[in-house]
């Protein structure tokens, strides 16, 4: 056992874990921060949010260059992908990112604690890695984040049927990609592999794409899927899916409860994700998980056992990296005295298809069901300016705001860098602003911006250029 004694020993170092050992750093915490992979950065660096946009980024430029540059008047002739090239790329960015995690660890004198962690008491975290070493600690926080999830009858087979850190390098463009799941990863890695010449095929359980967003967004977002080839399949029922050489049968019920099979060359289970608990030894401590394995906290991310905290996936709420650092940032600061704290309707949520789908606050039918007044605004990308210049005029702008004080409740957008113009919704939210303080702040001419503008203008009833 090491003589040292940590403030604080975090376990795991995705954007939550390592954030928060930062943030502890800073407040003069001697912090620890234990990783069992070889890399910091957890899902999000490694196998997740990087990559996956790395490969959407390279993706969408193959695309525009062979779809979309003649409109521009360029011609190009023989476009043609280097697959290896662009894995390649993309496995660079995530080598960047996760030796910068790195180097901050050293920056701040967060001492790297390389094994798997297991609480074996409170304040006592062992770490098996090239040799076994026991931390003592005054605080323990479990940042171990989330694994794929999959369904009855679909076993993972490392190769032909996989989840999305084996769609993150496939070989080779499938012929026939069958996705299970039209959720985030569903249609992020749906896309990349589509534009780059896969058939893709998603079987979706839900009768309605995207549920969870604002019904004008997801009824945009299901017409332009289509539109890219995208051919996805509601209310299926997934039942198996069995390996037959080098291709996959998967068995569905379909909506008229007839039983069908469809054959690929590969299988994407995008089921969602659980909480990561595994070896972690969390309940014999008696931290306590909730019936779907989410390790259950109070408002100040605290377990039921003293000293230790828990943030990001391994708790219920949002999957997002985003609010995995906050919920990191606040837990820490907690410990250190400080009023830390998340406003969970301000979390911004962003789908990185093409165009990106962006939201933030309450959806219409959220606000309806908790008969909270409202009026709504929208504008369409196709009035902007910009828009039209940029070429990429699908899409609108939709604002939801108190109807009696204006106070901004919800901002959806489905659009060319919806992921960038959302932080101003966010930020209105934040600060309680009313659809008319958004109206009313200049925007400059001619962005993008100006469709949220616009979208405010028409919350008050005076949108200006429709
Ligand atoms: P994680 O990032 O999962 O990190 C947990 C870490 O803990 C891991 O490194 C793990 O190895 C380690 N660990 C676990 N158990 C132990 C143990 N016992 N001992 C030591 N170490 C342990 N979110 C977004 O906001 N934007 C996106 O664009 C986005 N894209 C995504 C794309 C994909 C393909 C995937 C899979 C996810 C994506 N996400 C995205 C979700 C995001 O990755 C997660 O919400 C985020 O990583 C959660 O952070 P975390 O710190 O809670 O956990
Ligand atoms: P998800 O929850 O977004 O979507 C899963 C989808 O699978 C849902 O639509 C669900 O109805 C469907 N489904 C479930 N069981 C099914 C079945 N038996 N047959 C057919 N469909 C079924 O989960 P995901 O796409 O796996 O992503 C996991 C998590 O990672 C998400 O919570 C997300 O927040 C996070 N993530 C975020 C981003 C981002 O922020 N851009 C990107 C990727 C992943």
């Amino acid at each position: 056992m090491s003589q040292e004694t940590f403030d604080l020993v975090v376990i795991g170092s995705g954007p939550g874990g390592y954030v928060a050992a930062i943030r502890a750093a800073q407040l003069g915490l001697r912090t620890a921060c234990v990783e069992k992979d070889p890399t910091l950065g957890g899902t999000c660096l490694n196998v997740g949010c990087i990559p996956s946009k790395a490969l959407l980024e390279s993706s969408e430029r193959f695309s525009a260059a062979r779809l979309h540059s003649a409109e521009h008047g360029i011609k190009i002739g023989g476009v043609e992908l280097d697959l290896p090239t662009m894995l390649g790329r993309k496995d660079k960015i995530v080598k960047q990112l996760t030796g910068g995690v790195a180097g901050l660890f050293r920056k701040h004198k967060i001492h790297w604690a390389k094994g798997l962690g297991k609480i074996v008491a409170p304040g006592k975290v062992e770490v098996a890695g090239e040799s076994t070493e026991v931390l003592a600690t005054k605080r323990i926080l479990i940042a171990t984040g989330s694994v794929p999830a999959t369904i009855p009858g679909v076993a993972f087979d490392g190769d032909r049927i996989g989840h999305s850190t084996h769609a993150l390098a496939y070989p080779s463009v499938p012929e026939h990609l069958i996705v299970i799941g039209a959720g985030v990863i569903g249609l992020e890695l749906g896309s990349v592999w589509a534009r780059l010449g896969a058939k893709v095929t998603v079987l979706e359980y839900m009768p309605a794409l995207l549920p969870i967003m604002d019904p004008d967004v997801s009824k945009v977002a299901a017409k332009l899927f289509a539109k890219q080839g995208l051919d996805i399949r509601l209310g299926v029922k997934v039942t198996g899916a069995t390996r037959k050489g080098d291709t996959v049968e998967v068995a569905f019920t379909a909506p008229d409860g007839q039983a069908q099979t469809i054959t690929g060359d590969r299988v994407l289970v995008a089921v969602g994700r659980k909480p990561n608990t595994e070896g972690l030894g969390a309940e014999a401590v008696g931290v306590q998980l909730d019936r779907r394995g989410f390790v259950q906290v109070d408002a100040h991310y605290a377990t039921a056992v003293p000293g230790i905290w828990a943030i990001g996936d391994v708790i219920p709420g949002p999957m997002l990296a985003h609010k995995a650092e906050e919920e990191g940032i606040a837990a820490v600061e907690g410990m250190a005295g400080q009023p830390g704290h998340v406003n969970y309707d301000a979390i911004p949520n962003i789908i990185y298809t093409h165009p990106e789908i962006a939201s933030v606050g309450k959806t219409e039918p959220e606000l309806k069901q908790a008969g909270v007044p409202f009026k709504k605004g929208s504008f369409p990308f196709l009035a902007n300016a910009r828009a039209k210049a940029l070429g990429e005029t699908d899409g609108m702008v939709k604002i939801l705001a108190h109807a009696e004080t204006d106070r901004v409740l919800g901002v959806h957008i489905i659009g060319p860098r919806a992921g960038d113009l959302i932080a101003e919704a966010a930020v209105a939210i934040e600060f309680s602003a009313s659809a008319e303080d958004i109206a009313r702040s200049v925007h400059a001419h001619p962005t993008l911006s100006e469709v949220v503008k616009e979208a405010a203008l028409d919350a008050g009833g005076r949108v200006l250029n429709i």
